[in-house]
């Protein structure tokens, strides 16, 4: 197939590859630092080999399924810009909720709350909440080095202190106490057909294995020890765990067990209180 040589051509292009016009424009502005206004202009004109070689790249990607956060390299998150790699999840709106159920909990929770997000991932609920509530201590564990990499270069950028460890759950945190404790753990049962389609994404952010709920578990085995009285644990889990993850949160002694909906309605992030 010849190869287009103007950005209008190109963006045909991408359509014809199965790429929204959205996505289309995104990836034309990313790659040249122009925007759309500026593109509604100068459409017509040869462009620079590499500027094509670049896009016709990112559209082969694109549309051989990677998320767009990966090809572009970032992703908006709670208003801010993290970058992100496939050594992390993208962060998702549905995650959001998570943080603005967090953010409501904060004002009872004293001046300067501890906060843990375990399975932090590119940072994005650690670094949401440090921004918005910026006297909170803001702790963030990854198992994975490279993941932890990632956050760790987003706070520094966004100029967000957070503690960042490297843990599996609660090994490197040991006799420390949060007044809030939040994740957005690996969920997906092991044997959920949705799986196969988010194959560009670190499998173990996804699936915990079996039955999708041995992260919770885990981390509700921790909060004797490490939940301070009167604080709150939040997780964000799929559209149709609430009930087993309301009532893990129940068997742990929690109370005030309740849950929250996301944008699409579905119930989504479950919490509950330390007597
Ligand atoms: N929200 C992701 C999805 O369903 C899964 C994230 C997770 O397992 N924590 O695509």
């Amino acid at each position: 197939m010849t190869r287009p040589r103007t950005a209008d051509g190109l963006l045909h292009h991408a359509r014809a590859l199965g790429l929204d016009r959205w996505e289309a424009q995104r990836l034309l502005e990313h790659l040249s630092g122009h925007n759309r206004t500026w593109w509604v202009m100068h459409g017509d004109e040869p462009l620079a080999e590499a500027l094509i070689d670049a896009f016709w790249h990112a559209c082969q990607r694109r549309s051989a399924g990677e998320p767009l956060a990966y090809v572009v390299g970032e992703q908006e998150f709670h208003g801010l810009t993290l970058q992100v790699t496939p050594a992390v999840l993208v962060p998702r709106p549905d995650t959001e909720t998570l943080v603005d159920w967090a953010l409501t909990c904060l004002p009872a929770l004293g001046p300067r709350p501890r906060i843990v997000d375990l399975g932090t991932g590119s940072g994005a609920i650690a670094l949401a909440l440090r921004h918005r509530w910026p006297s909170a201590e803001v702790v963030a564990v990854d198992i994975s080095a490279e993941a932890l990499a990632v956050a760790q270069g987003n706070g520094a950028r966004l100029g967000l202190p957070v503690d960042w460890r490297l843990s599996h759950w609660w090994d490197a945190l040991a006799g420390e106490r949060f007044d809030l404790i939040v994740s957005n753990p690996p969920y997906i049962a092991e044997d959920d057909p949705h799986l196969p389609g988010l194959r560009h994404e670190p499998l173990g952010a996804l699936t915990p294995g079996g039955d999708g709920l041995d992260a919770y578990r885990h981390i509700l085995a921790g909060v004797g020890e490490h939940l301070a009285p009167g604080g709150w644990v939040l997780f964000e889990h799929g559209w149709d765990q609430a009930p087993a993850v309301q009532t893990l949160l129940t068997q742990a002694s929690l109370r005030n067990v309740q849950s929250r909906a996301d944008l699409a309605g579905h119930l989504r992030c479950s919490g509950g209180q330390n007597p």
